[in-house]
Order: C-alpha cells, then structure tokens, then sequence
C-alpha cells in the first residue's frame, strides 16, 4: 500500500500514510514540502563543501583493514 499524500510514492506505515508525511501530520509541519534525502557531504576541490555523488565515492566497498594489510605485508609480518 501506497502513502495517501498526493505525489507520494513511498510504501505506507501508518494510517495510510507514509513515515515522513505521518510524522508531519503529528507535527504539524506543512504536509506539501518535499522530502529531501540525507545527503553526504565532503570537501570539494577549492575548500567548499559538495555532495558526495557516487563518482566521488564509487559503488565497491573498500575491504577494511586494507591500508593496515598493505602495511603489514611491505614489513613482512604478514603471511600470504
Ligand atoms: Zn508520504
């Protein structure tokens, strides 16, 4: 089931309504505005802060450890 707002597309939670507009119902805030999605920031090439798109980031996760792993293996104390 679909979030009764107009022009809302998102899935239903509460009383027909999804989460976002059914917290703004019990708030009182304006029913109308649009939902804005969280949003990275980091600092951009002349200091200014900029959206972190998925170009900035790319899609594949980096393994954890691996600066700590490369360490390790330049200095011979990990085995391979
Ligand atoms: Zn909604």
């Amino acid at each position: 089931m679909r979030c009764k707002q107009k022009d809302c597309n998102r899935r239903a939670r509460t009383s027909g309504l999804c989460t976002t507009h059914y917290r703004r119902r019990r708030n009182g805030q304006p029913m109308d505005a649009p939902i804005r999605r969280y949003v990275r920031h980091q600092e951009g090439a002349n200091g200014n802060r900029e959206p972190v798109t998925t170009k900035t980031v790319g899609r594949k996760r980096k393994k954890p450890f691996e600066a700590e792993y490369a360490l390790l293996a330049e200095l011979g104390l990990r085995r391979n």
